[in-house]
């Protein structure tokens, strides 16, 4: 089976293949929050052989995707400025806002830049003091570390022409947003290790506590999702619920230039204290503060389920456009854009409607 051996340690693999057949006896519903796992998962043909009885769902945790459309207006916006050269990481730039996207605005004749990292976007600021150089900061808990260093850094270095539009956001808040609107019933939920990483699996706590609800803080391994799976379903059958982890590899600077704010999440709307702007002490790096960003009313991909998709009510097999009109090469939401959105996995590994 194509699936085991692609298993550093197939013999594990089976064995906790085994163990969670032998353990699920009720249906069980499992949200994977992050896009990272939903890409290993079906990378890896973990759905394949998980008992029928176990579901899992994806979650909102492809920052590219829960990017709102009037939040990538603002970035068209920018782009469009004189003077103004936008700096970012690749899958940005494909996704498509109201009426254009950057990859379309740069051929338009904006100067939108992809880079590898926030060095390189400082890099193009020292080169360019005449412009100004906005990096857009998307990302979780993860990603907004090396965007804060790199504010820092332009203020220890006086870097006055580099700005950061933050559009970061945090994972527990949003969770907490899922859950509270009700539509989709969980049993178990897989919390992405890196972002425990930084937070701590304190940081999930309240999801047992207040939604008895299992949590499995996971790695992107396959024996990891695994071995999660295994946990979550362990807890299930005994009645339990409380925070596991199963991610054993394994931040002051974030908090000392971002500060909470509240955040538009695609399809999901503003949830609380769950983005992150630069705090005053650093707004002189700070795009929303230095440019007047006007923005016509943002206009939705028309068909496109992706909202659904990130709350975990539908799956991308729900949407009529998939394969059909939707597709890697000509995508219509940001969940067939970024190479770890739910759309995007399923095209890619082959679930068919
Ligand atoms: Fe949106 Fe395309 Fe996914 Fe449908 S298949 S939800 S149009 S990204």
């Amino acid at each position: 089976m194509k699936f085991a051996t692609e298993f550093r340690n197939s013999d594990m693999a089976k064995g906790l293949i085994a163990r969670i057949a032998r353990t699920a006896t009720r249906p069980a519903r499992f949200m994977e929050f992050c896009g990272g796992h939903t890409v290993a998962i079906f990378r890896y043909g973990i759905r394949q052989v998980l008992p029928k009885t176990i579901e899992m769902v994806s979650g909102p945790g492809c920052p590219v995707c829960v990017t709102a459309t009037p939040d990538i207006d603002k970035m068209l916006a920018l782009a469009e400025m004189p003077g103004v050269i936008i700096t970012t990481f690749g899958d940005m730039v494909k996704v498509p806002g109201s009426r254009s996207s950057l990859q379309k605005a740069r051929a338009g004749g904006a100067d939108v830049r992809m880079v590898y990292s926030t060095l390189d976007a400082l890099k193009i600021a020292q080169d360019n003091p005449a412009k100004s150089v906005v990096f857009l900061g998307i990302g979780f808990e993860t990603t907004a570390p090396t965007v804060a260093a790199s504010v820092v850094q332009a203020e220890e270095q006086d870097i006055g022409n580099y700005y950061v539009l933050s559009q970061h956001k945090l994972c527990p808040p949003v969770i907490r947003a899922i859950l509270n609107a009700g539509e989709v019933k969980l049993d178990g939920l897989i919390c992405p290790g890196h972002v425990s990483a930084i937070t701590g699996s304190r940081a999930w706590e309240f999801i047992a506590k207040e939604y008895h609800i299992p949590c499995v803080v996971s790695g992107f391994e396959p024996l990891d999702i695994l071995q999660c799976v295994a946990m979550l379903t362990n807890q299930v059958e005994h009645g339990e619920a409380k925070v596991e982890i199963a991610y054993r590899r394994g931040v002051a600077l974030m908090d000392r230039v971002f500060e909470a704010c509240p955040a538009n999440w695609r399809g999901i709307g503003t949830v609380p204290a769950s983005g992150l702007k630069l705090r005053p002490e650093y707004s002189r790096h700070d795009a929303e503060a230095k440019f007047e960003i006007r923005v016509e009313p943002a206009i939705e991909p028309k068909g496109c389920l992706c909202g659904e998709v990130l709350r975990g009510v539908k799956t991308p097999l729900d949407c009529h456009l998939f394969r059909k009109v939707c597709t890697p090469e000509s995508p219509v939401g940001p969940c067939m854009v970024s190479s770890e959105g739910s759309c995007s996995a399923y095209y890619l590994y082959g679930e068919e409607s």
